[in-house]
């Protein structure tokens, strides 16, 4: 056999396809962007070989990357201040943009944004943030906790290096790992991710759209709502959709295959809850296959016909027979409005569980599992969600005991029988009453439902997999009916009370399977086609009332 190898051919670390399409990008960029590597032998030894190994295949693919290294010890390391080890800084003499530890993972795409935006001396930022931003007069030191299996985190972090380039005179950043900085993220309490401080005050869980980042960053807290202060662009088109999880992105490949001009519309990651799923087995055609892969395939597919706005947020939608869906950064004149908007997850509801969350309290395994290595966790639920990410943590070494409130699991038995071959604890027939802790969590109080026994016990972490809650925000201020469970209530074409509004996917409940959404917005967008053709409302009065309010 040929040792590869030998021949020089040895196989890249990024893989041929990625390396070139990587070189086009980078071989463009107007400017060099020189990062500097820190690193100490004998501290994160794996992590510093895997920063290394990254950028200096990075630096390889084109020239436009320029990679200096030192060691901690050194001067360069005392003159800028560096005491963690790996440390990336980019662009020193411009801006203050640092990484702690290595963006390998989902950070890639943390690393490959920040080298786009900073080759070409742009922070890409939309007018209204852009405005928000202008209004920031005083210096704002922004630190995004991050981890490389977390697909919301580069969306927080690319926010963060678009501000810190905009405003170099006050912004600096530092986008820390939280697994190679453990102690920085014990300090900060910061146990899930993305976690967003400015100024060591939290003013962001999870991802936003950059309009909502910078409006946290002006005000120094979490804001949920941005309103637009000028109306931006207008677009005319055939279809909105809203959501980009699997129902939303089948349905536009359909609407537009079937000639109708879309536009989708996602204020968060696409992908939905698969980008956070762990492993997916029952995918036909997929084995196996982890969530967040298979939501690269999806995007792509989906991109090769649909426009999709992401990181935008559906504000209002007008109904009538020209519909007006008004985002924080645009208007659409639509003729038909379906709402894919999927599911929340849902909440235990018990005391602690608001408080302690991102402080122990944890909806993602995927995301935040990394940080309870080699500690104890209790993952609450009995269905599929809690059985995969039971597994995946038992799996990445933490301690984990799944609680259930029933004797019996709900999980399908293919998922179901992994725990009990991997020997994990069970505690059956058992409730969460409270979350306790002081800066995190640090044990629970248990209630077994046939003893009636409260104990506590000690615990780092609780991962809440309860199942979801339909996101019907956008639809209830619509005046959208609902099922007596929540859900959207729509006719068999998945049309709902209001003429040209449509649903799709988990939002209206249904067996909630990655197929079955597809295939809800395979209906709805193959339905939406056949109205447009032969609107049903011109032949009913009633509908016709209700489309012209
Ligand atoms: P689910 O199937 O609805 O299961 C929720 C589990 O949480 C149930 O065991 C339920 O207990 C328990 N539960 C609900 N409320 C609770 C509360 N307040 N306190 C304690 N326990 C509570 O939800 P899911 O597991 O998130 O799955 C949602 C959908 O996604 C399902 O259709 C599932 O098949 C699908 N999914 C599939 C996969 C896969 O195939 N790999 C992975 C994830 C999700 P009871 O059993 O007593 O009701």
């Amino acid at each position: 056999m040929v040792d590869k190898r030998q021949e020089g051919q040895q196989e890249s670390l990024l893989g041929s396809e990625v390396e070139s399409n990587l070189r086009i990008a980078f071989d463009q960029l107007s400017h060099k962007v020189r990062i500097l590597l820190f690193t100490e032998k004998g501290r994160n030894d794996v992590v510093n070989q895997a920063a290394r190994d990254l950028l200096r295949a990075f630096e390889k693919i084109s020239k436009k990357v320029e990679l200096s290294e030192f060691d901690i010890e050194g001067t360069e390391a005392k003159k800028r201040n560096v005491t963690s080890s790996p440390t990336l800084i980019f662009e020193p003499d411009r801006y203050a943009i640092r990484y702690l530890g290595a963006p390998f993972g989902e950070e890639g795409r943390t690393l490959v944004g920040m080298i786009m935006l900073l080759g070409f001396r742009m922070s890409n930022l939309g007018p209204q943030a852009l405005k928000v931003l202008s209004k920031i007069d005083s210096r704002r030191d922004i630190k995004v906790f991050v981890s490389p299996t977390c697909p919301y985190c580069p969306e927080q972090a690319v926010n963060a290096v678009k501000a810190a380039i905009e405003r170099p005179d006050i912004i600096s950043l530092e986008i820390i790992d939280i697994q190679s900085n453990q102690e920085t993220a014990e300090r900060y309490s910061a146990f899930s991710v993305p976690q967003t401080f400015a100024n060591d005050v939290l003013i962001a869980h999870g991802a936003q759209p950059e309009e909502l980042f910078v409006l946290s960053l002006q005000k120094l807290e979490q804001q949920t709502v941005f309103i637009p202060d000028a109306e931006g662009e207008l677009i005319e088109t055939d279809v909105v959709i809203v959501g980009g999880g699997p129902a939303g992105l089948a349905t536009g490949i359909y609407t537009v295959r079937s000639g109708l001009k879309t536009a989708l519309i996602e204020r968060g990651p696409l992908g939905g809850q698969i980008a956070a799923t762990p492993i997916v087995e029952n995918y036909p055609g997929f084995a196996r296959v982890p969530g967040k892969t298979l939501v690269d395939i999806l995007v792509s597919h989906a991109l090769e016909y649909v426009q999709i706005f992401q990181g935008e947020e559906v504000l209002e939608v007008k109904p009538g027979a020209k519909m007006e869906v008004q985002t924080n950064r645009r208007k659409f004149l639509t003729r038909a409005v379906i709402l894919a908007t999927g599911a929340n997850y849902k909440k235990l509801g018990v005391p602690g569980e608001s408080h302690f969350m991102g402080r122990g309290v944890s909806y993602c395994a995927t995301c935040d599992g990394p940080l309870f290595k080699g500690k104890r966790v209790i993952v609450v639920g009995g269905g599929n969600s809690a059985v995969t990410e039971a597994l995946y943590l038992n799996n990445i070494n933490v301690y984990t005991t799944l609680v259930h409130r029933r004797n019996a699991l709900r999980a399908q038995e293919h998922l179901a029988k992994n725990i009990f071959a991997n020997n994990m604890e069970v505690l059956w027939d058992t409730e969460v009453v409270e979350i306790r802790g002081k800066e995190k969590v640090n044990e629970v109080i248990l209630r077994n439902k046939r003893t009636g026994l409260i104990q506590p016990l000690p615990v780092d972490g609780v991962f809440v997999a309860i199942g979801y809650e339909p996101s019907v925000g956008l639809a209830k201020t619509l005046g959208i009916e609902l099922t007596e469970d929540g859900f959207i209530k729509h006719d068999s074409n998945h049309r709902t009370n209001i003429p040209g509004i449509y649903s799709a996917g988990d939002v209206e409940g249904g067996y909630k399977q990655i197929v079955t959404a597809m295939g809800q917005g395979t209906e709805a967008a193959l339905s939406v086609y056949e109205d447009l053709m032969h609107p049903y409302w011109a032949a009913d009065p009633e509908a016709q009332k209700a489309a012209k309010t």
